[in-house]
């Protein structure tokens, strides 16, 4: 099927993400402000915050003052670090919603996977999915051993798993096991932060294709089913990052790109964290 900036990923209970959407890190005050009302005009229709990006207060503005019905936005937020446990994940939710302005999320997150915690704070948002308040519930930084300890422990699939992902970072096995499970795979630093714009191989698949390396980055990844979140705070890049639906990766393409492959991370390794 033809990709666009309206294709949606259908998740394990129904609900759809839009396939690309616009990531929130590092933005802050007008910046976010900004950024999100200039997405939302060119045609974005998903953002993802956190409480950890301190931005949600402006998020939320742009959202209320754009001109798209909430109906319209998906929106994602994540329960941080020092907020994990069953009743400070509930308070931090109620927290997170008040910043956003908003009734419900369409995607709330446990930022990272925190030994002793993690298990309670699963419970909770549970509770917030089953109360309405938001629409899917999910993971992330979940590693395949964080993953198998709460399908044992839990009736509710998560319905992502939100980890760092590029060509750079191909975590096939991860992406296999996720898509076996039906959990959707959101990809973070999908431009690897620009750290790699300048690799051989992504520079002649550019000029191939006549696209930026941060097109040919994001492309790879939504032909691998993924969804992505690349973070602009510029109009330009903003522009660039959706204008990816008028080129297609060959196979030759897709190989050479899957062939990057070194485990680089821009963010800490979860299989550290036990
Ligand atoms: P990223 O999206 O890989 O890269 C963002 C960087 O690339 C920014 O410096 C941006 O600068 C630049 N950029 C964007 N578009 C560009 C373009 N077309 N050409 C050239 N440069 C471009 O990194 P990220 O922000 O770390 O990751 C994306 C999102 O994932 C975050 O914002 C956040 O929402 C989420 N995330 C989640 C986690 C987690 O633990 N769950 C961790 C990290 C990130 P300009 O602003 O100047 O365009």
């Amino acid at each position: 099927m033809k990709l666009s900036i309206d294709s949606n990923l259908k998740l394990n209970n129904g609900v759809e993400i839009p396939i690309i959407g616009l990531g929130t890190w590092a933005l802050y005050g007008k910046e976010a402000h900004q950024s999100v009302i200039w997405a939302l005009d060119l045609g974005y229709r998903s953002i993802d915050t956190a409480s950890f990006y301190n931005n949600e207060l402006q998020v939320g503005r742009a959202i209320k003052e754009g001109n798209i019905s909430r109906e319209e936005v998906f929106v994602t937020t994540k329960v941080w670090n020092s907020d994990q446990g069953y009743e400070r994940t509930l308070a931090a939710f109620e927290k997170s919603l008040k910043n956003l302005s908003l009734t419900y999320v369409d995607l709330y997150l446990i930022h990272w996977p925190v030994s002793d915690l993690r298990n309670d704070t699963w419970k909770a948002l549970e509770k917030i999915y089953l109360d309405g308040k938001a629409r899917a519930i999910g993971i992330s930084n979940f590693t395949i051993r964080h993953i198998d300890e709460l399908l044992n422990l839990t009736e509710t699939t998560p319905m992502i798993n939100q980890v760092e992902f590029s060509p750079f970072l191909f975590q096939k096995e991860l992406m296999e096991y996720c898509q076996s499970k039906n959990i959707a795979l959101e990809g973070y630093c999908p431009l690897t932060r620009g750290r790699r714009f300048n690799n051989p191989i992504i520079k002649t698949t550019a000029q191939k294709h006549d696209k930026s390396p941060a097109q040919i980055l994001l492309r790879w990844g939504l032909q691998h089913d993924i969804v992505e979140i690349p973070k602009s705070g510029n109009k330009e890049h903003l522009k660039d990052n959706i204008s990816i639906f008028d080129f297609v990766l060959d196979k030759e393409d897709m190989e050479n790109l899957d062939k990057l492959n070194e485990d680089f991370r821009v963010v800490e390794d979860p299989h550290l964290i036990e």
